[in-house]
């Protein structure tokens, strides 16, 4: 390529022969229709190389693409274009009195890219983003358009992608109506005799933060529907000032706290779309669980805590509704998941990484496909056991192997 492009985070510089953003569908279907090996980029949120085609192939951009938003009220759905930030939907979605039912934790994500990755918020009832995906419309290796629509077997493999099964033009997502959120900031939230059910599921959306210095959770986060009641939270002091999740990183750059109602997307997120989200020099990791087993999880974390938080900014625990997506990091099981945002030193955090994993390994983690981590692939087999259905679907959209890539193949197919 002749510029050098990496991914968010820099942690990844992709390789590929050539960046291309097609002017329209049409370029798009040509483009893709002569090459012999492509992946999409999105916003390039993701800490891996599962965007990266490899040398020999094309990075394709959807940045200039006209971009779509078009609300079906009859339908209560919303399509939107493959190239398109949550925070662009979010704004007209809202705008026409409608809602999606989460955001993940930053609005800067493309919502192809997102849903790809089986990214997520919190709310023991909320699934995955993903989950509020109805229909999937893909331009395929020989420039053809395919739409998947939930209800078919094969949808299940269709949105959780991994982006190898082609170009994602568009989709259409569910709509509920407008809602308002209030968020409260409460502080120290020992762990010991943590009732982890009841304070997950205490708001809408709960999301538990440390820095695992000490025992316990410095932040705990309750983003609460104004049309549902905020039950006594006894087990923490509310914070007497507004928090950034990141000790030291200012709070203007997150969503207002205090209770202050305001609509969904302004509250879901924490950061807001008008800032840098996070600290901004990082890597992250993350991992799914069997929620029943969060205590025995975070323990088992508590039990390593002198080795993770030399090299982490802050650790987040969340809640994710089991989906029926087969690659899924939530699929089938109501879950727990803990994330790490580390320092930005990839090799000071990867033997870090590495004993975090070892300590979960007992409860069956499956990692965020858009973070770092080392788990070999053969062994996330068992943990997917639709793996077989998404290889045929595979097999049937992308014969050609026109968007496999050697992060997609290492899982798919792995050498041993
Ligand atoms: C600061 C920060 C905060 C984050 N917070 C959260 C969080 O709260 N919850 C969470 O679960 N994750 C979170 N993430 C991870 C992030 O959501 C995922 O990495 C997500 O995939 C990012 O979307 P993207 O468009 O940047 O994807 P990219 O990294 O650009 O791509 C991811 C995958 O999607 C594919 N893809 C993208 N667009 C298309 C398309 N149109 N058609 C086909 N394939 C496509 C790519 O080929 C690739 O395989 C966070 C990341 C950052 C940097």
């Amino acid at each position: 390529m002749s510029e050098t492009l990496t991914n968010w985070a820099g942690n990844i510089t992709y390789t590929a022969k050539e960046l291309q953003r097609p002017p329209s569908l049409d370029a798009l279907r040509a483009l893709v229709a002569d090459s012999a090996r492509v992946r999409v980029l999105g916003s390039g949120h993701s800490f891996n190389e599962i965007a990266e085609p490899g040398d020999d192939g094309v990075l394709l951009s959807l940045t200039a693409l006209p971009p779509a938003v078009d609300i079906d009220t009859s339908a209560r759905t919303v399509r939107v274009s493959g190239g398109v930030r949550y925070a662009e939907l979010a704004r007209v979605v809202h705008e026409h009195g409608w809602a999606l039912h989460n955001m993940a934790s930053l609005p800067h994500i493309s919502v192809a890219g997102s849903v790809a990755t089986g990214t997520h918020g919190s709310g023991v009832t909320n699934g995955s983003l993903a989950s509020a995906v109805r229909e999937v419309e893909l331009v395929t290796g020989d420039g053809s358009t395919v739409t998947i629509s939930r209800g078919e077997a094969r949808f299940d493999g269709a949105v959780t992608s991994l982006g190898a099964l082609g170009v994602v033009t568009a989709l259409t997502l569910d709509l509920e109506p407008d809602f308002e959120v209030a968020q409260h900031v409460f502080t120290e939230l020992p762990l010991e005799g943590l009732d982890f059910e009841t304070v997950a599921g205490a708001a809408y959306s709960v999301s538990l933060f440390t820095d695992w210095g000490r025992p316990g959770f410095r932040h705990v986060w309750l983003k609460q529907r104004t049309d549902q009641p905020l039950p006594d939270f006894p087990w923490a002091a509310p914070a007497r000032v507004a928090m950034h999740p990141v000790p030291g990183m200012p709070a203007v750059n997150c969503t207002e706290q205090f209770g202050v109602p305001g609509p969904w997307h302004e509250r879901l997120p924490h950061f807001r779309a008008e800032f840098t989200p996070s600290s901004g020099a990082e890597l992250q990791s993350e991992y799914l669980l069997p929620r029943p087993e969060a205590m025995a999880a975070l323990h088992a974390l508590d039990a390593i805590r002198e080795s993770i938080a030399p090299v982490l900014q802050i650790c987040e625990v969340r809640t994710v509704a089991a989906d029926r997506q087969w690659l899924s990091p939530a699929y089938g099981r109501d879950t727990v998941a803990v994330h790490f945002t580390w320092v930005a030193d990839t090799e000071a955090v990867l033997p870090v990484v590495r004993r975090v994993e070892e300590a979960l390994e007992p409860f069956d983690p499956r990692p965020h496909w858009g973070k770092v981590f080392t788990l070999r692939s053969a062994a996330l087999h068992e943990r997917y056991p639709r793996l077989p259905e998404f290889r045929a679907l595979v097999d049937a959209l992308d014969p050609a192997g026109t968007f496999t890539n050697a992060f997609v193949r290492d899982f798919l197919h792995p050498l041993s």
